[in-house]
């Protein structure tokens, strides 16, 4: 898959408008840029569809780029999701998070519990 990775200048651009940080949590070390849109479902390797992420964030992102813009990348931690909804657990919180974006729990669920690794 290497060859539709991004382009050392598009990997420049990116890391220059995120300041040279994680756009999640804010860590400046091992930065990596991400695919918001995988390539398997058709994303590019263009400036749009990158996002700045370090390492541990990178291992972590949810697949789904819906989940990926509105859930994954606005909380830094399942700490911060759960105090922001206010429940005591990351399943509370996710099912808050979909009442509100109006989505299905369950998919939801299952696409974010998808990965080993948690938040
Ligand atoms: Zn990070």
């Amino acid at each position: 898959m290497r060859e539709h990775d991004f382009s050392s200048g598009v990997k420049a651009e990116a890391l220059k408008k995120a300041n040279y940080r994680c756009e999640r949590c804010w860590a400046s070390k091992d930065l990596e840029c991400h695919h918001v849109i995988p390539l398997e479902v058709g994303g590019q390797s263009t400036l749009d569809n990158c996002v700045v992420l370090c390492r541990h964030c990178h291992k972590i992102a949810p697949q789904d780029s819906f989940l990926f813009k509105h859930l994954f990348l606005r909380f830094a931690s399942s700490k911060e999701l759960i105090s922001h909804y206010q429940v005591s657990t990351e399943e509370e919180a996710i099912h808050s998070f979909c009442l509100e974006m109006d989505i299905d729990f369950q998919g939801t669920l299952d696409k974010f519990w998808n990965d080993p690794v948690r938040m």
